[in-house]
């Protein structure tokens, strides 16, 4: 099974690769297979950013002998925080412009989260994965790993918001989580896991197909 990643992101193309390693696929970057498209993600949900991405590759690699029996897959990700009505959500990228720092993004939350109480701090990371098959099927997979925003920036690790999540069960924050720790119970992680039976179920029905069965 050929995989065409649609992101720019090598963190995300490798983190993939982790996760379908036992498997026959092969995956690869839009870059790789020389198949790019750029869509605008105007979409109002995760799910739908993740799905107009797909496509637009998907679009690009049906025009290509060598890419139309490939599967794309896009993702799209962001942080929730219930008090402040869902912000930034599918913003998370772009919230204060994307040229600021997380450093100035982290602090701009924690100060409007001023006098908020621990209960009430509650937030999610949420992925939502879009795969487009060969045929034009859609397949789709969403998680979320769930926590509370803290005062301060705790952690190196991670990337984006991981300094002020704070997850209670682990008593830190996912910036504090090694790679693979973090990989077991975060968003990303889950909806890949999710999104590799549904692939591999893919994989097992073509299979079938060509056999006659
Ligand atoms: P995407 O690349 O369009 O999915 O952008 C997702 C944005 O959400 C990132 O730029 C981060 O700001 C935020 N985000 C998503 N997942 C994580 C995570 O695991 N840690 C920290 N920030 C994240």
């Amino acid at each position: 099974m050929k995989i065409i990643v649609a992101t720019g992101n090598k963190d995300k193309v490798k983190e993939i690769r982790e996760i379908l390693q036992d498997t026959d696929a092969s995956v690869v970057t839009m870059a790789e297979a020389g198949v790019f498209a750029d869509a605008e993600e105007n979409g109002s949900t995760f799910l739908e950013n993740a799905l107009i991405k797909a496509k637009a590759v998907h679009d690009r690699a049906a025009e290509s002998d060598e890419w139309r029996d490939a599967f794309v897959i896009a993702d799209d990700s962001g942080l929730v925080i219930d008090a402040l009505n869902g912000e930034p959500g599918i913003y998370s990228a772009r919230y204060l412009g994307y040229d600021t720092s997380y450093r100035e993004k982290n602090a701009d939350l924690i100060r409007r989260l001023n006098g908020v109480p621990d209960e009430e701090r509650s937030a999610r990371f949420i992925c939502a994965i879009a795969a487009v098959c060969p045929d034009g099927r859609v397949l789709k997979a969403e998680a979320a790993m769930e926590g509370r925003i803290g005062y301060e920036e705790r952690g190196e690790n991670g990337f984006g918001y991981d300094p002020i999540f704070y997850l209670q069960e682990y008593d830190c924050t996912s910036a504090e989580l090694s790679r693979e720790e973090k990989n077991k119970i975060s968003h990303r992680g889950k909806a890949l896991r999710i999104m590799r039976e549904k692939l591999m179920g893919q994989g097992e029905t073509a299979k079938a197909a060509y056999r006659g069965e």
